[in-house]
């Protein structure tokens, strides 16, 4: 089946409104016309109405960072699925592994997120992925196991059928240290497997699954050209026009 290549921006903590602005106007130049990837940025929010105003009009869509599963009420700091939506953000990114690590993200309220992301008509973007001791100690598959199955937990094959999955080993996050291509590929062809069993077999091969963790220009061809890599979520490599749009360019070749 061919997937659309999907290429994401995650700005983290990183742009003010007008920076962010101006980033969009100058990468929209340089990625006009491209319509074999989906080209997304997810600014922080304060952001995300200057950068929606910005992307008008191009190739570019824009996804939140985050996003809260109840409607409205007490929770200080947070955003509902409403307000995203009515900034017209299209995408949220859930789970990251800095969600995790730092603010208490467990697999549960992943699931919760998605949930609510999904109800308001949203696309989105859920990260998985093993810490290094996992990894060496051979827990990378079961860790996959966990993640996936208490993250789609209760979602349905028509759900899955659209959803994004980020593959993000942490301890190639903003560490210049990117998994081998084949070594990628051969989790993410493990991810695609036990999609398969979770769901079935053409609900698994619907799912576009993305590689992160130091994607650049110079190895997002190498990546993306693998059978199970259909795009990217990029970290610094998309904080600079000239870097993301080059990483999108060689990705789709
Ligand atoms: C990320 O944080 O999602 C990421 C992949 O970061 P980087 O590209 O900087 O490794």
């Amino acid at each position: 089946m061919a997937r659309k290549v999907i290429i994401a921006g995650n700005w983290k903590m990183n742009k003010t409104a007008s920076e962010g602005a101006a980033l969009v106007e100058e990468l929209k130049i340089k990625v006009a016309g491209i319509t074999d990837a989906d080209i997304v940025v997810c600014p922080p929010f304060t952001s995300l109405c200057a950068v929606l105003k910005a992307a008008e009009g191009s190739n570019i869509k824009v996804g939140a960072q985050n996003i809260h599963w109840a409607e409205s009420g007490a929770f200080t700091g947070e955003i509902s699925a409403e307000m995203l939506k009515a900034t017209g953000v299209e995408y949220v990114i859930i789970g990251h592994s800095e969600r995790r690590q730092y603010f208490g993200e467990t697999d549960e309220t992943v699931n919760k997120r998605l949930k609510a992301t999904l109800a308001a008509g949203l696309k989105p973007i859920v990260c998985i992925g093993e810490m290094l001791e996992d990894r060496e100690g051979g827990k990378t598959e079961a860790v996959m196991d966990k993640q996936l199955k208490g993250g789609f937990e209760g979602i349905s094959a028509a759900d899955m059928k659209g959803m994004i999955v980020a593959y993000e080993p942490v301890w190639a996050i903003g560490t210049g240290k990117t998994a081998t291509a084949e070594m990628a590929e051969d989790t993410h062809a493990y991810i695609r497997k036990v999609l398969a069993d979770m769901f079935d077999a053409d609900t698994a091969e619907a799912v576009r699954i993305q590689y992160g963790g130091s994607m650049k220009g110079s190895n997002s061809a190498e990546l993306v050209g693998q059978a199970d890599i259909d795009g990217g979520l990029i970290g610094g490599a998309s904080l600079k026009a000239d870097d993301f749009a080059e990483l999108i360019k060689n990705a789709i070749g």
